[in-house]
């Protein structure tokens, strides 16, 4: 706690300054309210704070710090607009680092709702408690409290019934709530936050627990074990922090983090920097995860370009940019040495050392849906038998299912050509040995003027999630009661979210039973699943289903169902040797496959080799 001398009083900006500051919209929603009482507290250095909000904030907004407290006199002060003890005068600007400044959080937020606030000094008898009512002060007058600042919002809004008309579900409006105080809470280590919804405490983040404990918390523990700790300096900047291994990715940029001296800033060299440090390593359309703190002197950083204080701009974007990018590298790199080398893919086992290259794409994390067409066929790529046949293409996108299809979607394109379908089925049709293996990886299927090359997972992949999909989408499906549930931890964040989605899980065939607090139990699972895997189904469904604007809209169920066929029993491995009678099972369901011929990633299951293109090799023919 700072001393008293420490800490300027309020006073009233003189214009200019006020007119040199941006004056940006305060009170946009509840989740704006939280933002800035939340930063009026760390500035104020509470070591505890608590949000306490009813009906997604419609109702209250309560922020209660341990913070320094103010007098009476600058209590008063501070709901006055442009009343701040934060800058003296305009060139201060330059130096400030606390949070706020622009002096009018309070003031905007006591004008649209019943507001109150009570504070105290540690070195004062009592508290002062003053009442505004849309604006106008009500009272002031001497009470009861301990040390810090409570502020309660109540009734947001109500003088202006326009604004409340474009506040947004309740879901919603909670989630942009729970982020801000998540983003604080994973920014300041030395800092508890609690927040509680309708007095259920949905996060609690002591005071005293590391940045590892508040991923583990806010994100989950199943993050921690796929991200590594930053230690590094670069370019004059001090970085510190915690990554994410290429393998766990997201599909938007939710899980990145930036804090510039301590505070959440967003930058687009920062996050350009650090998507750049995972170049190669990262599969098309995913976006990887980390909290990267930056340190550097206050010189090397414009604050306020934007009033809400999250942009920040760089003297040098460049060289932030650079640095960020040569940290991160340097650190994926000190894991695996060179990280560009395509890694055998082995789905299941999240070793650090274990890099997912775009050729092998789905090792941890399952891609966006494929929702696009297919391009069509390059034809001239088939022209030519490369010696690169061992090198993956991108992974082609999945085209709408449909009989219309003319092309044989999914067949890998370069060293190989897409033909007809039917073709394709023929020589398999007539197959009747077990296919030849090939590397442990590759089933070769010869034919009458072709050679197939089947990629053993892809393909097995494939039919477990055609499989599951089936069952699960028969009322009738069997469903195996476990003799002992299946214990689930999840982090109290997410325990809201999987109350909300009890309905998702067993849509997925997976029955949960909440089981007190942040506890839950799993009665019965499909019984196409592993029991082994269902914990982990259910932590990345969760992953899943909180990211985006928060469940509202757009249909998971696809996506949902792609991670659980990693749950499903007995997965064929690249890397796995396999029977003969295994082989000719998986070429059995092959067969029986409908196109596209691409696993539920999107990645292809069969390339082939036509007998003209050997024959192009040696130069046969022209
Ligand atoms: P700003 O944060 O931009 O200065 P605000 O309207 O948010 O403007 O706050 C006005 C002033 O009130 C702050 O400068 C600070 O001195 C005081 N204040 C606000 N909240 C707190 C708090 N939780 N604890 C102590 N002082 C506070
Ligand atoms: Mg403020």
């Amino acid at each position: 706690m700072p001393t008293q001398t420490d800490i300027a009083p309020v006073r009233i900006l003189p214009d200019d300054v006020a007119n040199k500051i941006a004056a940006g919209e305060v009170v946009e929603r509840p989740a704006s309210v939280v933002k800035e009482l939340v930063e009026n507290a760390l500035d104020a250095r509470a070591t505890r704070i608590t949000v306490r909000v009813v009906a997604a904030g419609r109702r209250l907004i309560e922020v209660i710090d341990n913070g320094h407290g103010m007098s009476e006199q600058n209590a008063l002060l501070a709901v006055e607009r442009h009343a701040t003890s934060k800058i003296r005068k305009a060139t201060d600007l330059e130096a400030v680092i606390t949070m706020g400044f622009r002096g009018e959080a309070l003031a905007s937020i006591a004008s649209v709702s019943r507001f109150e606030l009570v504070t105290r000094r540690a070195q004062d008898a009592s508290a002062t408690r003053l009442r505004i009512d849309g604006g106008i002060l009500r009272d002031v007058e001497q009470t009861g409290a301990p040390v810090g600042t409570r502020v309660s919002v109540n009734r947001l809004y109500f003088n202006t019934p326009v604004r409340a008309k474009f506040l947004k579900g309740i879901t919603t409006e909670l989630g942009h709530c729970i982020d801000v105080v998540q983003r604080h809470a994973l920014a300041r280590e030395g800092v508890g936050f609690q927040f509680l919804h309708n007095d259920k405490m949905l996060l609690d983040v002591p005071e005293h627990a590391t940045l590892r404990d508040r991923v583990a918390l806010i994100w989950g523990l199943n993050f921690l074990s796929d991200m590594v700790e930053l230690d590094d300096e670069e370019a004059g900047f001090r970085f510190s922090g915690i990554i994410g291994l290429p393998g766990l990715t997201r599909a938007a940029r939710s899980h990145q983090f930036f804090l510039m001296n301590r505070r959440p800033v967003s930058n687009r060299s920062l996050q350009y920097g650090f998507e750049e440090g995972y170049r190669g390593l990262l599969t098309i359309g995913r976006h990887p995860v980390g909290i990267v703190r930056l340190e550097a002197h206050p010189r090397f950083v414009d604050v306020n370009i934007h009033p809400t204080k999250r942009e920040i701009r760089f003297r040098d974007e460049r060289a932030a940019r650079n640095a960020v990018r040569l940290v991160v590298r340097r650190r994926l790199e000190q894991l695996a040495p060179k990280p560009s080398v395509p890694v055998r893919e082995t789905p299941d086992a999240p070793a650090p050392e274990e890099f997912v290259s775009e050729a092998s794409p789905d090792t941890r994390a399952p891609e966006p849906p494929p929702r696009r067409a297919a391009p069509p066929p390059q034809w001239e790529a088939v022209e030519e038998v490369t010696a690169a046949a061992g090198e993956s293409p991108p992974p082609p996108e999945r085209p709408p299912e449909g009989p219309a299809q003319t092309e044989l979607p999914g067949v890998a394109r370069g060293a190989v050509a897409p033909v007809a379908p039917e073709a394709a089925y023929q020589p398999v049709g007539f197959f009747e040995e077990a296919p030849m293996q090939l590397f442990d990886t590759y089933l070769l299927v010869p034919g009458d003027d072709r050679l197939l090359i089947i990629d053993q997972h892809a393909l097995h992949e494939r039919l477990n999630y055609d499989n599951l999909v089936a069952e699960l989408a028969d009322r009738e499906y069997e469903s195996q009661q476990l003799a002992v549930p299946i214990v689930v931890e999840v982090a109290p964040s997410q325990v809201r979210l999987m109350e909300s989605n009890l309905d998702v899980l067993e849509r997925l065939g997976v029955v949960v039973e909440p089981f007190g607090g942040s506890t839950f139990q799993v009665t019965a699972i499909c019984h196409l699943y592993d029991e082994a895997g269902v914990r982990d189904l259910i932590y990345r469904a969760l992953d899943e289903l909180g990211q985006g604007d928060l469940f509202d809209g757009e249909d998971v169920m696809p996506d949902l169902l792609r991670l659980a066929t990693r749950a499903c029993k007995a997965s064929v491995k690249a890397g796995d040797r396999l029977t003969p009678q295994e082989r000719r099972g998986l070429l059995e369901g092959f067969r029986q496959l409908r196109p596209p011929y691409t696993c539920p990633h999107g990645r292809p299951i069969i390339v082939e080799l036509t007998q003209r293109q050997m024959e192009k090799s040696f130069k046969r023919v022209q």
